[in-house]
């Protein structure tokens, strides 16, 4: 059985406490592998190895970007060829169909390449400013912020590391890695890819552990300058209270309960198929999981029987035999979703398909729930204003566009947001109307390296991947250059 361990300044060993807990297979519930339970002292050390790297050998921050960007695609290339073992450890880990996790393994890849080249780019400005002192010519550099703590969640085990992880490396920051206890065995192995690829000592670290005690002491760490996290809002709002001691810069990427609005003119089949990508890829654990869809109320009927129809079609089984869902991640994931279910029915929501934990076969003893849709919903419903993050989607009918925009806005949230319909102006309309950072047109979910990711409102502050996903990374400097040296004069009257 795998024993995952802490790597810490270039070596493989155990937590402080030599403490270990079992990692499951949610499928079926086995243990899966052992897995170090560190604390505190762990990311002392952790911290401190980051931050020789960072400040004393220097080997990764001060490599030419050339150099370091041709660093990160051998890396990148190390994955590929290990892209088969990595997405079985995710499907396996995190319980997400293999294909699915395919994808994700390619997308961490291209991840590393982008960022590789990006760090090639040109960047910063130049000023030439008359100021009153006389000609300035002024310009900017960007730096490594230092010691950046990173954190993720269990979704896209490998993905939400790579997101943060890439551009950080790239910009020539020192790192200590938290990911989710839930699952670690890809980001295990990423860590081995570093080693073999010879990753300079200190400059990649990696702690496992819970969050209250390995992410709190990363986000509170007086030699950590920048705390990135994906995860829940209630975590990230305590993210930003530990973060606050030593003003770290921080990038948060929090939950979402998204609207899919949808109206009359669009084309059926088009708008069912994508709506389920909106929420059952992943088995709905997605933050941008479009889990409000807000639908014309004349295509109501057609769209509703049609989307049931096509979510008891849905193949849930073994992740790795490829159905179109598998099991929740935890017991305590799918015991979350079934109350949030049942809080549905009490409050009043007309379940249309689902509803239940699904125990067929082979899954009898997994965290299998059916896909579920919940009709005639109003927005001071829970599962209608609580991100449930799970493959339940609630529906709500509207009149008219203002209507529409309205009930798409009434949340805490503003992640992500859909429209469909076949009138462009009216679709351009809408979408500028929808507070959400990530917003789609007539598709719901694709997501690209190239361009920026993150939420307005509660669902978080920053934006990863792209240009910006690289600057969260860097700080700015200004520098400024007298070009006419001399007497100023200020002091004469
Ligand atoms: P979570 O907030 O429970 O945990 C996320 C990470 O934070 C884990 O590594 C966890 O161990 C750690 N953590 C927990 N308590 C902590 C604390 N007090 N201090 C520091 N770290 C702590 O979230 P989860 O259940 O792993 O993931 C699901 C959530 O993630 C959902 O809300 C989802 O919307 C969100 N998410 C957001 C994005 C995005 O891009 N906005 C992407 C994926 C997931």
């Amino acid at each position: 059985m795998k024993v995952c361990k802490n790597y810490i300044d270039g070596q493989w060993m155990e937590s402080v406490s030599g403490q270990y807990t079992d990692t499951y297979n949610p499928a079926n519930g086995t243990v899966l592998a052992k897995m170090a339970v560190s604390g505190e002292e762990d990311v002392d050390l952790a911290v401190a190895a980051a931050k020789r790297s960072f400040y004393e050998t220097r080997e990764w921050r001060d490599m030419d970007s050339q150099t370091r960007g041709d660093f990160i695609l051998n890396l990148a290339d190390r994955m590929d060829a290990c892209r088969d073992e990595l997405a079985y450890l995710d499907a396996v880990d995190m319980g997400k169909p293999l294909r699915e996790a395919e994808g994700d393994v390619d997308d961490a890849i291209h991840c590393f390449r982008y960022y590789a080249g990006l760090i090639k780019a040109p960047y910063g400005g130049v000023y030439d400013v008359n100021e009153g002192f006389g000609k300035m010519h002024s310009y900017t550099v960007h730096e490594p912020v230092g010691v950046c703590g990173l954190i993720t969640p269990w979704n896209y085990p490998l993905l939400m590391g790579a997101w943060k992880m890439a551009p950080a490396l790239a910009a020539g920051n020192s790192i200590v890695f938290k990911p989710s206890s839930n699952c670690v065995l890809s980001s295990v192995r990423l860590f081995e890819i570093f080693e073999e690829a010879g990753m300079p000592k200190g400059s990649v670290n990696l702690v496992l552990g819970p969050g209250s005690t390995v992410g709190n002491a990363i986000a509170s760490h007086p030699d950590v300058s920048m705390v990135t996290f994906t995860g829940s809002t209630a975590v990230g709002q305590s993210i930003m209270r530990s973060a606050a001691g030593n003003v770290k810069k921080i990038g948060l990427e929090l939950g979402g309960k998204s609207p899919n609005v949808i109206f009359a003119d669009t084309d059926l089949e088009g708008a069912v198929e994508w709506a389920m990508i909106g929420i059952f890829l992943n088995q709905g654990e997605v933050c941008s999981a479009g889990s409000r869809i807000i639908i014309e109320e004349s295509f109501h009927d057609a769209f509703v029987e049609r989307l049931a129809q096509r979510a008891n079609a849905i193949t849930i089984g073994d992740p790795l035999e490829n159905p179109d869902m598998g099991p929740l991640v935890s017991e305590e994931q799918m015991n979350k979703v079934l109350g949030y279910i049942r809080k549905g029915i009490d409050e009043g929501a007309k379940l249309v398909c689902g509803g239940e934990r699904y125990t067929e076969g082979a899954c009898a003893n997994g965290y299998f729930v059916r896909p579920t849709i919940f009709d005639g919903c109003t927005s001071d419903m829970t599962i209608v204003r609580e991100e449930i993050f799970g493959p339940v989607v609630t529906i709500q009918t509207f009149r008219t566009e203002e209507e529409a925009i309205a009930l798409a806005n009434d949340t805490e949230y503003g992640l992500a947001g859909a429209v469909f319909t076949s009138d462009l102006t009216r679709a351009m309309r809408v979408i500028r109307e929808i507070r959400a950072g990530i917003t789609w047109i007539n598709c719901y979910n694709p997501t690209f390296n190239e361009a920026p990711w993150g939420g307005y409102k509660k669902s978080g502050i920053g934006r990863e991947l792209g240009i910006h996903g690289l600057e969260e990374y860097q700080e700015i400097k200004q520098i400024n250059i007298n070009l006419t040296p001399g007497v100023v004069g200020w002091y004469e009257h």
